[in-house]
């Protein structure tokens, strides 16, 4: 396949039309009360759409669609055969409009247009195909119980689930919710971020394509204080699942407990600690994993190696190396498929970036690089990759989640201090460790409050393990079979004999 140029990528957005309706009981719909939102691209200030403001009124209808096509049984009553082949059929549609949705993904939400169409898409479709092959092989159980009895554990679709998902990762995020939902028979609202609403809304038309009936899977744009509110509170929805931060994860635990108890699961933020010990195998390698685990998507990934913890004795050394690595991760236009730092998603979060740098220079680190909105000319929202050093813990960019390029780092003398200073932090989202020695990766690897663990490697994982957070980076576990706990509810049934 030929390599798209910036100007290929150019012209073809020149061509491109977006979507901007809701998808409610496989019609699109302008939202009930005529609202809209202007979706505007992050890499030069353009309005891209205008998309419908889902209300209320909006997910009442979805909800009661969504309902009416569980209680039928039209997608949990087919055979898991025929649900797996509909979906592997997804799968493949998005496979064969991965450009479309790259290009939607990167304009919508400024992500280099390499990651969108080698990273994002792909792991997409790949995460509906491995829950759809799963369909046919996860088995029930039949419980131990004296011989004049028969007990069966079985899994059930749980009915409605609400998904509520972040711009970051627009539609591998939602990939990550309704495979699983729609693998184990439930119907799905989604609403996804009103900053990043496009692949969504296209992954609906692909949906209506690959044969899943009215009503199972629905679409709701629309901003979180009005449609995510509504979904979170409705009486009718059974299973909430979020990814966002942690504030709105509480928002939405009060929801749940204000309305109907709905099952919640939240996958929030993080403030991952990044720990290179002295003995790390390679320091050339460590740094470029630590460049890349504050630089990918620019910063603005829940995962981010925002704290870096170094050995006091290669302090100096490991910080200079980190630097060098950096100066290969400058901005550049998101649509050039050689850039590997895009836009930040929109105004507020470039302004809160910047504060947090601020805020960096008031606590007294020291910045040794970046600290600057750049490439302004564009008339796109950029900020150069950032490193302060002599961070301590205590320090406000040490303990919140800046989601930007901006790297803390924090020296440690021991093996203790490290873990205590890794461990110190609302979050336990992830960590990483970088040392030779076996014994000591183990025992550090074990100490850690986080969902999960590195050792000399960076952001490693793929469907087959689960995916989640410690503490108040949240609940329950996205991908893997894990992922079935949160779609699916245990029944015992017993028959006597
Ligand atoms: P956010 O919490 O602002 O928004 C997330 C979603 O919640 C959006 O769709 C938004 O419209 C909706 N929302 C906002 N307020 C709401 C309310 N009152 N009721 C219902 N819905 C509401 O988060 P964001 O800024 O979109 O995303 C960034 C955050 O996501 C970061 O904290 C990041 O760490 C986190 N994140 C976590 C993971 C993970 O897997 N743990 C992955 C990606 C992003």
């Amino acid at each position: 396949m030929k390599k798209l140029t910036q100007q290929d990528w150019e012209h073809r957005s020149k061509q491109l039309s977006f979507p901007n309706q809701a998808f409610i009981n496989g019609q699109w719909q302008a939202a009930q009360a005529g609202a809209v939102f202007n979706c505007i691209s992050p890499i030069d200030g353009r309005i891209l759409s205008e998309v419908a403001s889902c209300t209320q009124t909006d997910v009442d209808l979805a909800v009661a669609a969504a309902r009416n096509a569980f209680n039928q049984q039209l997608w949990s009553g087919l055979p898991p055969t025929k649900r797996k082949k509909i979906l592997l059929k997804l799968a493949k549609l998005i496979s064969q409009n991965q450009e479309e949705l790259a290009l939607l993904e990167t304009l919508d939400m400024g992500k280099p247009i390499n990651d969108s169409l080698t990273i994002d898409i792909p792991a997409a479709a790949q995460c509906i195909q491995w829950h759809a092959e799963a369909i046919d092989k996860v088995y029930g159980e039949i419980a131990p119980t004296a011989a004049d009895t028969i007990g069966l554990v079985t899994r059930e679709p749980v009915g409605v689930v609400g998904a509520i998902v972040p711009w970051n990762f627009p539609l591998l995020m939602a990939c990550w919710k309704i495979a699983p939902a729609l693998a184990a028979g439930n119907s799905v609202i989604l609403k996804p971020s009103e900053k990043s609403p496009l692949t969504a809304l296209k992954l609906a038309e692909l949906v209506h394509q690959a044969g899943i009936p009215a009503g199972v899977f629905n679409v709701l744009p629309g901003l979180g204080e009005d449609a995510g509110k509504a979904i979170a509170l409705h009486p009718d929805i059974d299973t909430l699942v979020f990814t966002g931060s942690t504030r709105t994860g509480k928002q939405l635990l009060m929801y749940s407990g204000q309305s109907n108890m709905k099952r919640v699961w939240i996958e929030a933020g993080g403030k991952s600690p990044n720990i290179v010990f002295a003995d790390a195998p390679d320091l050339n390698a460590a740094a470029k994993a630590a460049a890349q685990a504050i630089c990918f998507n620019q910063g603005e990934v829940c995962t981010a190696g925002s704290r870096l913890l170094v050995e006091s004795s290669i302090q100096n050394e490991f910080v200079k190396l980190v630097q060098l690595e950096l100066a290969s991760w400058q901005p550049s236009h998101p649509l050039n498929p050689e850039t590997q730092i895009g836009a930040v998603i929109d105004q507020t979060q470039l302004q809160t970036i910047l504060n947090y740098i601020q805020l960096g220079k008031e606590e007294g680190a020291q910045l040794i690089t970046g600290g600057n909105q750049c490439l302004q000319d564009s008339g796109g929202l950029f900020v150069e990759p950032t490193i302060f050093d002599n961070v301590t813990n205590q320090m406000r960019i040490a303990q919140e989640e800046i989601f930007g390029p901006v790297l803390s780092c924090i020296s440690f003398n021991s093996i203790e201090e490290a873990i205590n200073i890794a461990n110190d932090s609302q979050y336990g989202l992830a960590a990483a460790i970088w040392t030779k020695d076996i014994s000591k990766a183990h025992r550090v690897a074990k100490a850690l409050r986080a969902g999960s663990v590195w050792i000399n490697q960076y952001d490693g994982g793929d469907m087959t393990a689960p995916f989640g957070g410690y503490k108040q980076s949240g609940n329950g576990r996205d991908k893997s079979l894990h992922a079935f706990d949160k779609y699916t509810e245990i029944k015992a049934t017993w028959i006597q004999l």
